[in-house]
This record gives C-alpha cells, sequence and structure tokens, in this order.
C-alpha cells in the first residue's frame, strides 16, 4: 500500500537554501531519512543563527532554520500522524555515552536541524526522529508554538543555576533571545533589569512589567547608566549576556557582584578578548547556555505565561523567504516568521 510519503518520492519541494555563499529559494527533494518522521512545515521562526549563517559565517550548507511547527505526515510511530508537532533540533548518533546517558545535545556526530548535517525547516517538509518531535497542546496556536525552541534555550538557564526571589538579575540584550529570557525570569520574581540600547525594545519589556536601563552610545562598553547601575550596591547576582555583541561580556564583567555567575547566552563568531583576571580575582562563575528541554517550554505558552506574541514582526510567505531573511537581518528586528 502506498502512503503519504511514498507519494513524496521523486516530488520536489520549495526550500530556503543557503548554497555556494548565497541564499535562494530553491527546489529540493523531499527530505526522507530512514526511521525518521516527514514533517509539512506550517509556520517557521527566523533566528539570529540563521542570519549567521546566511551571511557566511557558520559552516553549514543546505535548507536553513531550527524553530518550527508542523504537521506529521508521515512517522514510524504511528500515534503522530496528523499531529501538530515541534521538534527538538539536536539529533544524536544513538551510540555513544552522551546519546546512550540521554543527552543527544552534546554527541560529538549529532546532527542538527538547519545548522550542522541536516536539511532545515525553512521547507515544504522537514525530516526528524520521531522521539524528536512533541504534540503541541490545541490551545497554543502556531504563531506561539513556533516560539517553543527559542523559549526552551531561554528556560534552560533555569537549569543551570537557582535564581531566587531575592536576587538581582541583570539581563544584557534586548533582541529576540534577550526578550524571552527576561520573560522567563522574570517569572522567578527576582529583582530584574534588562539592559539594552533600543527605546522601542526596551518599552516592550517594560510593558512586561520589567525595569530596564538603556546603554548610550556605539557599543555595549562603559557607558553613563551602566555607570549608575554599577555605583548601586549590591551589584547583580547573575548577569545573562544575550547581546550577541562582543562587548557584551565586558559589561557583564562590569555588573555582576564577586563571587557570581555570568550566563553566556551569545555566541559569537571570532574571538572575545577578555581580561580573565577580573574572572579571577572576584571568583565568577562563567555559564555556558545552549538549547533547553521542549515540554517546559510547551507548559509555558499554555499556561499563558509567558506571551510572546509582542514579539512577532511580521509573517512572510516561504515563497518571499529571501525577502523574508533580509527583513530579519535588519538591526532591531524581532521575530520574522514564515509560513507554508
Ligand atoms: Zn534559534
Ligand atoms: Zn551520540
Amino acid at each position: 500500500m502506498k502512503t503519504a510519503r511514498d507519494c513524496l518520492i521523486n516530488v520536489d519541494m520549495k526550500a530556503l537554501r543557503f548554497e555556494d555563499n548565497k541564499l535562494r529559494l530553491a527546489d529540493s527533494a523531499v527530505p526522507r531519512r530512514d526511521g525518521e518522521a516527514l514533517v509539512r512545515m506550517t509556520m517557521a521562526g527566523i533566528c539570529s543563527t540563521d542570519v549567521e549563517i546566511a551571511r557566511g559565517y557558520a559552516d553549514f550548507h543546505g535548507t536553513l532554520g531550527h524553530e518550527f511547527v508542523g504537521v506529521v505526515e508521515e512517522s514510524p510511530d504511528r500515534s503522530q500522524i496528523g499531529r501538530r508537532v515541534v521538534g527538538e533540533i539536536n539529533a544524536g548518533c544513538g551510540q555513544c555515552d552522551l546519546c546512550r546517558r540521554n543527552d543527544p545535545r552534546h554527541c560529538p556526530d549529532r546532527t542538527a536541524l538547519g545548522i550542522r548535517g541536516r536539511d532545515g525547516a525553512f521547507a515544504e517538509y522537514l525530516s526528524l526522529p520521531p522521539q524528536n518531535l512533541l504534540i503541541v497542546p490545541d490551545g497554543v496556536g502556531d504563531r506561539q508554538a513556533v516560539f517553543t525552541e527559542p523559549l526552551a534555550a531561554a528556560l534552560a538557564i533555569l537549569d543551570q543555576v537557582e535564581i531566587r526571589a531575592s536576587h538581582r538579575v541583570a539581563v544584557v540584550g534586548d533582541g529576540k533571545l534577550g526578550q524571552l529570557i527576561t520573560r522567563v525570569i522574570a517569572g522567578t520574581g527576582c529583582d530584574l533589569t534588562l539592559i539594552g540600547k533600543h527605546d522601542a525594545k526596551l518599552e516592550l519589556a517594560a510593558r512586561a512589567g520589567v525595569k530596564t536601563a538603556k546603554l548610550c552610545g556605539a557599543g555595549l562598553s562603559r557607558h553613563v547608566t551602566t555607570e549608575a547601575i554599577i555605583t548601586k550596591a549590591p551589584r547583580f547576582d547573575f548577569v545573562v549576556e544575550a547581546s550577541g555583541s562582543s562587548g557584551g561580556m565586558e559589561l557583564a564583567l562590569d555588573l555582576i557582584r564577586p563571587r557570581g555567575a555570568i550566563i553566556l547566552k551569545s555566541t559569537f563568531r571570532g574571538a572575545v578578548r577578555l581580561d580573565t583576571s577580573r574572572i579571577v580575582v572576584n571568583e565568577i562563575s562563567v555559564i555556558g547556555s545552549r538549547c533547553g528541554r521542549f515540554e517546559p517550554a510547551l507548559r509555558l505558552l499554555e499556561s499563558g505565561g509567558v506571551d510572546v506574541e509582542p514579539l512577532v514582526a511580521r509573517e512572510y510567505r516561504l515563497a518571499d523567504g529571501v525577502e523574508a531573511m533580509a527583513e530579519a537581518q535588519r538591526p532591531g528586528t524581532l521575530k520574522v516568521l514564515l509560513t507554508n
């Protein structure tokens, strides 16, 4: 008997691909991997990582995109067929020590959707292992569910450090990820300040009930506003660096109290100059933080604990993906979405 998947063999689909150092909408084969599920993308989100890849800064060639919501067309797990899903983006080898310890995110042979060795979600169809997929609750719309992956990345911080209501916390960077992190950390009831450079984005966080501080000038370094924050004792117990700028780490060091912890969320292209003696003398913990678990993110969206709607900049059709990427690259743009 022919399955929906068989019908899709040899049929081309539209995909937004980065190839030969060029971003273009291309005809591409429907992705088929043994033992995996085939998902029809309904909505996808453009993230800074996609922008970096399309600028040629990352070593990835193929279909972009890792933030998506879609409908399962075919799966070895038949209970998934026809269901609306989101998907964990890392797929491990399944054999190594880390995979056996249920940590495929750090598997040395992992692939990652639209980032590493695996075509991504800016296409009509994508492929992922069935165990990577999570059913989206009915109460969570596509425009919310598409935020599951970045929201999970924000929530990862709370898995790594224990933030209590008595703590003073600063988030450096008012962009897409900084906004999500701010909303997640606000849920702890701590004394929270978002530090950024863009009036409109700081205003967005202020409307969500968060204190904000504006950095003046071109770079994230020492500024009038920062000095004002620094002189207030005590300094911050935790600083989350999500600015996407190499100056963010130096600012984090300005803000953190002795024996505090800096959580690094930005991935930079190239090296960051750092005065490590400040880390040593003040006994600062520096914690790298990447992807997070999807279930808590979906639960948070379902409960309405985080309102992601104000973070949407605009929706584009997949067919207009090149234009959408251009919009996403414009400084100050929030989340640009693609629909299929
Ligand atoms: Zn992302
Ligand atoms: Zn592995």
